[in-house]
């Protein structure tokens, strides 16, 4: 059984050299000769490029994915699977926040369950903020209350997939993509594992809180219809309201006239509050249609190392 390792890199020199060594260690140590670790640095403007190419060359199990610029964590990871030749794979982050010791176990599970996916689940995560913690949580509970097909919450990228979910993966062609949710949406027999998230081995985040707003709204324009309903129901609730008004507008005739402009005002407010609400959802909609039906590519590759076929048609392999 061959075992692929997709890890996504993006300034991460400090760490690289710790995740190699860890990552073939325990392949080593628990006898998994038969793998490859592909590493795909997005864009990376440090020492990361020259310290894979160094890898690649010294070991040819180790894989490299060059991206000609930065094109984000998602591409980074989907541009992993895609490549990957493995009968399973593992998503790992660079900086083991997700320790790659415990490969195994999730292999055991996997065998045991005779399952498709063992996701990880972050029974505590170390060496993170409080208010990044409760905002993720708060995400996750939100998006699945909104959301058609439920999400595991604490869930991150690092998991074990087999190989009928890397080739429905490798169907997608979607260019805005969120690969975890994908990732659950194929569906199959999925498993959780639950461990203790460590903190940064070094460096720093790459998700300011800027770029996290970004991702979640990303997700949830992606994955549900349900702000689009949301403008109906908006609509509908404005119509109730408005009703209420021409009513309360009679009876304070009579009883304890409100000045004329103050309730214009508020209704004006009110209104165009709603109508630019729907407008700007209906734009993120729009926005997800127009980078799709331009069919540019998701990612793309300068160069690859110890790889030999392109898989993305129109991506040439520069060696
Ligand atoms: N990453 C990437 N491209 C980016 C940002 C991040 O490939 O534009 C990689 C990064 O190198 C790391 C993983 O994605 O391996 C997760 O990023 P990070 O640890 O910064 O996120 P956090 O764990 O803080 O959510
Ligand atoms: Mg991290």
């Amino acid at each position: 059984m061959k075992i692929s390792i997709v890890v996504p890199c993006y300034n991460e020199q400090e760490v690289l050299r710790e995740t190699c060594r860890r990552i073939k260690d325990v392949l080593a140590s628990n006898g998994l000769t038969d793998h490859e670790i592909l590493f795909i640095n997005d864009g990376s403007t440090d020492s990361t490029p020259l310290l894979l190419c160094e890898f690649a060359e010294r070991d040819r199990t180790i894989k490299v994915i060059h991206f000609s610029r930065n094109f984000g964590h998602e591409a980074a990871t989907a541009a992993g699977i895609r490549h990957c030749s493995g009968d399973i794979a593992f998503l790992l982050d660079a900086d083991l926040q997700d320790p790659p010791e415990l490969i195994p176990e999730m292999i055991a599970l996997w065998q045991h369950e005779r399952c498709n996916v063992v996701y990880g689940v972050r029974k505590s995560r170390e060496g993170e903020t409080f208010l990044k913690k409760l905002t993720s949580k708060l995400f996750y509970r939100f998006f699945n209350a909104i959301s058609d097909v439920p999400f595991p919450i604490d869930t991150g990228d690092f998991r074990l997939i087999d190989h009928k979910v890397i080739s429905e993966f490798k169907r997608f062609s979607e260019r805005k993509m969120y690969v975890r949710g994908l990732l659950t949406w194929v569906g199959f027999r999925q498993m959780p594992f639950f461990y203790e998230r460590h903190r940064r081995f070094a460096g720093t985040t790459k998700y300011n809180y800027r770029k996290l707003l970004r991702l979640s709204l990303d997700i949830i324009f992606s994955f549900t219809k349900r702000p689009l309903k949301l403008a109906l129901e908006l609509g509908a609730a404005s119509v109730i309201v408005s009703l209420l008004l021409v009513l309360y507008a009679f009876v304070s005739r009579y009883v304890s006239p409100l000045p004329g402009w103050a309730s214009t005002v508020i209704i004006i407010i009110f209104f165009g509050g709603v109508q630019l609400l729907t407008v700007g959802v209906i734009g993120e909609y729009i926005a997800i249609i127009f980078d799709e039906v331009k069919r540019r590519p998701q990612y793309i590759v300068d160069e690859l190392l110890n790889l030999d076929t392109p898989v993305d048609k129109d991506q040439p392999n520069r060696r």
